[in-house]
């Protein structure tokens, strides 16, 4: 996202931004609201209001607010014509009155938002002619033909003290809820399905304690905190008309600032690293790979077929790699791991020995050959040979060397129970 200071003809100093739309709408952050069906909304702002939290209420628990201002936003489908942007781009207004965005919607229609002190205008007008205010106010040329709907609602900044209670697990918007600046609502929604998920399933199977459930609140609360953390930032740069135009201008000038906001809207920096010890062991330098940080998915193998890490991750249950590295008999060294871990374990843990060249008694499922020796370094292993875990929801869960097989069962042993099966992954 980019922004430049722009003096409108009336001598009004405004910031304008746009970032690119790439043409298919399913693959954009943008997906989230832009699919998210219209709902009838009182056409006046109502600060104030608490939505009904009707689950969360039942089971005892309080949405903590942590804003202290509540401010508004509005948004509108719209037929418009004249606009003097570019509909393919997301057009961003600031100023230090208020924020536009206008961005074109597929077919002839276009998105609008409206926020900051322009709200005041609908507290004046119908939406149609406090829209139109706005897109006068910023000069873009556009007038309103048609307006399909319009929404006004708080923007509130809240993290759920609890996310689960018995039976009930909270996940999404249930469980915290902050400004849509930066866009990472609904991403950290789905981050908070994929955590739950897999344990969900284990649980339910019966092969896994309900205990482990609880990780899911330890794992993914502090990531909540981080994205309302972040998108309040974002807030307070887009939105926030008390801050001077000039200083939010400069705020996103610092190159830290565009690094930072990359990083936190990708969802990137988000990481489960040593959340009460269930990040695994062989911790490296902070800025190198850790458990708890999402796995790197790599080529391995770069001829066809070509295979990837994550294709080897394809199935219900965690993926252990094995890397045998200079072990006299590779074949050997990580069969016998592949053993132990599936004698206890059975095909919950699916063993893979990555190996620059094919060893022997595994088969073709479960066997990569990386000839030069990229996952090894990658996930961080010392002389190519080692142990990298990775969990059902593709975050590095442990790593240690090839003799840290106690270390491995006991690590294994916090998420999965015992299952007396005969080891499968060893081929004969
Ligand atoms: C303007 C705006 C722009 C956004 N832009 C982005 C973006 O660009 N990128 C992004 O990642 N996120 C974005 N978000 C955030 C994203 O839309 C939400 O975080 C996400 O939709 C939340 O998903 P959810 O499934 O948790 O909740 P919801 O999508 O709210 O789904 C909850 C469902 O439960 C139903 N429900 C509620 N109560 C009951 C009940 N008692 N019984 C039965 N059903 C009930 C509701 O009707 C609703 O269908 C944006 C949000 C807004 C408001």
């Amino acid at each position: 996202m980019t922004f430049h200071e722009h003096k409108t003809p009336n001598g009004r100093v405004a910031l304008q931004g746009k970032h690119p739309r790439r043409p298919k709408w399913s693959s954009l952050p943008l997906a989230g609201f832009l699919s998210a069906a219209p709902a009838p909304m009182p056409a006046l702002p109502w600060p104030g209001l608490s939505p009904p939290y009707t689950v969360r209420t039942h089971v005892g628990g309080e949405f903590e607010e942590k804003s202290e201002d509540t401010m508004t936003m509005s948004m509108v489908d719209a037929k418009i014509s004249g606009f003097k942007g570019d509909r393919n781009w997301v057009n961003y207004f600031v100023a230090a009155k208020g924020f536009m965005l206008v961005t074109g919607l597929p077919g002839d229609k276009y998105r609008l938002y409206l926020a900051g002190e322009l709200e005041q205008y609908l507290k004046e007008n119908e939406p149609k002619e406090a829209f139109q205010r706005g897109l006068d106010f910023f000069e873009t040329g556009a007038t309103i033909d048609h307006l399909d709907w319009s929404s006004t609602w708080p923007i509130r900044k809240i993290v759920g003290e609890f996310y689960r209670r018995g039976n009930v697990l909270l996940c999404g918007d249930a469980t915290h809820v902050h400004s849509p600046a930066g866009g990472q609502g609904m991403n950290a929604c789905m981050q908070d399905a994929f955590n739950l998920g897999w344990k969900l399933s284990l649980v339910i199977r019966g092969m896994a304690n309900a205990e482990i459930l609880d990780t899911y609140e330890a794992e993914r609360k502090p990531i909540a905190e981080q994205v309302t953390e972040g998108a309040d930032r974002m807030h307070q740069v887009l939105f926030n008309a008390k801050i001077g135009i000039e200083d939010r201008f400069r705020l996103t000038q610092d190159p830290q600032w565009h690094e930072e906001a990359i990083r936190r809207i990708s969802g990137i920096s988000h990481n489960y690293r040593g959340v009460d010890g269930i990040a695994g062991t062989a911790v490296t330098a902070e800025q190198h790979l850790q458990p708890g940080d999402r796995a790197p998915d790599i080529v391995l193998s770069k001829s066809a077929p070509q295979l990837r890490v994550y294709d080897l991750c394809r199935h219900c249950g965690f993926t252990l790699l094995i890397f045998p590295g200079d072990q006299a008999e590779p074949g050997i060294a990580a069969r016998e791991i592949a053993s132990t871990v599936t004698a206890t374990f059975g095909t919950l843990v699916k063993c893979v020995a990555v190996h620059r060249e094919p060893v022997s008694g595994f088969d073709v499922d479960h066997m990569a050959v990386d000839r030069e020796g990229a996952a090894a370094k990658i996930y961080g292993l010392d002389n190519s040979s080692g142990l990298a875990l990775i969990r059902p929801d593709l975050f590095l869960g442990f790593r240690g060397a090839l003799t840290d097989n106690a270390l491995l069962l006991d690590y294994l042993g916090k998420w999965l129970l015992p299952v007396a099966e005969t080891p499968s992954v060893i081929a004969a």
